[in-house]
């Protein structure tokens, strides 16, 4: 919509991707990973980034790409995408199956239901990861039971054999010993198996569960900056934000003391204050549950939130912004004009996390790729 000055839109949000963070961020998974091959996780439209700039940041750095849809990896393909591409939850419905061998796509095999609608198709994928159920119980096959669908697979003509599993607490004190076991007192039976265990969480905390060259690690959140960790931050892990959230103010106030801001009026003034007016609300993907106190940044000074985000605008206190006016630049997470602010930060206040903040974003704010 905003290709020229003339008809861009005048609303001063922008979402602005740096895809050279992302191409940095790949590279602090590679060094995490050591030999271990790469999946970039491109799901939910690359957490919200776009996954065809995702891809085409990465298409010579990663050894595949992993998503969802049947419909975005052959639009991956179309696009002249060459690389292995992993459908982290296999296929849902049999007209899927016959695009999996045209398109060399890799499913994710995880249910009988599935091993079923394979034995009734008549293409079939080259490829196949099974996944083992070692505790998470979302989705995977049991242990017991996994031997047996392997070897369905297997008579079914699928020859090109991955073991996966996912870890449920590889952000928490938890951690993956007890899936670990679980997993390789199952995987040791198949020792010529490659084997994808470790997601972002794990890669950073586990190292134990990268594995080795022939197998495959499949970090999302850290290459769009973000910790997988609560008690890390994303800059001690060395990670720069792709996505920045930034917009401008677009109205100031001078309250006196007991003067309250917003719907609600949840905030109350306790002395003569400025607060700022941002173009930003829960419609372009703003947490509305974010309260008073989370993290933002305006004229270049880290400030804080006041009272409830509404639909198109939040409120923000300018008691250490005096030079900002009307016009100055606001960064709501990411790194902008208006300052630096980390989205991890914005997302524990509101009690989310990044992943969702990212994925949260909406069309209404336009994109801008630097
Ligand atoms: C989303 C997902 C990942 C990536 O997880 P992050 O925490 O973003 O690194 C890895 N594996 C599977 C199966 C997933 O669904």
């Amino acid at each position: 919509m905003q290709k020229t000055a003339a008809n861009a839109v005048a609303r001063p949000i922008r979402l602005r991707m740096d895809f050279a963070a992302l191409r940095h961020n790949f590279s602090k998974a590679r060094q995490l990973a050591g030999a271990t091959k790469l999946w970039a996780v491109i799901k939910a439209n690359a957490y919200g980034h776009g996954q065809f700039q995702a891809a085409r940041a990465l298409d010579d750095l990663a050894d595949g790409f992993a998503l969802l849809e049947t419909e975005n990896a052959i639009a991956l393909r179309e696009r002249g995408h060459q690389k292995p591409i992993l459908l982290l939850e296999g296929f849902f419905a049999p007209r899927e199956i016959a695009a999996l061998a045209r398109f060399r796509l890799t499913p994710v095999i995880h249910d009988p239901a599935q091993l079923e609608m394979l034995s009734a198709a008549s293409e079939r994928p080259a490829s196949a990861y099974l996944k083992v159920n070692t505790g998470m119980n979302r989705l995977g096959f049991r242990p017991e039971a996994a031997g047996a669908a392997l070897r369905q697979l297997e008579a079914l003509g699928v020859r090109d054999l991955t073991l996966m599993s996912h870890f449920a607490e590889a952000d928490a004190a938890t951690g993956v010993a007890a899936q670990l076991r679980c997993f390789q007192s199952f995987a040791e039976c198949f020792p010529h198996l490659p084997v994808s265990l470790a997601n972002s969480a794990a890669l950073i905390r586990f190292p134990e569960s990268r594995g080795g060259p022939n197998d495959w690690a499949r970090p999302g959140i850290l290459l769009y900056g973000g910790s997988p960790l609560a008690d890390v931050a994303a800059q001690q892990l060395g990670l720069r934000p792709v996505m920045t959230l930034e917009s401008r103010l677009i109205g100031v106030q001078t309250l006196a003391a007991g003067d309250r801001v917003g719907y609600g009026g949840l905030f109350q003034a306790d002395r003569d204050m400025r607060v700022g007016i941002v173009a930003c609300g829960y419609a372009d993907g703003y947490p509305r549950h974010a309260p008073t106190g989370t993290p933002i940044a305006a004229a270049g000074v880290l400030t804080r939130t006041l009272g409830r985000v509404s639909m198109d605008m939040l409120a923000c206190d300018l008691s250490c912004a005096p030079a900002a006016r009307v016009g100055s630049p606001v960064t709501l997470w990411g790194d902008g004009e208006g300052g630096a602010v980390a989205a991890d930060a914005v997302a524990a206040a509101a009690g989310a996390i990044s992943y969702e903040l990212f994925c949260a974003v909406t069309n209404r704010a336009p994109r801008e790729e630097v």
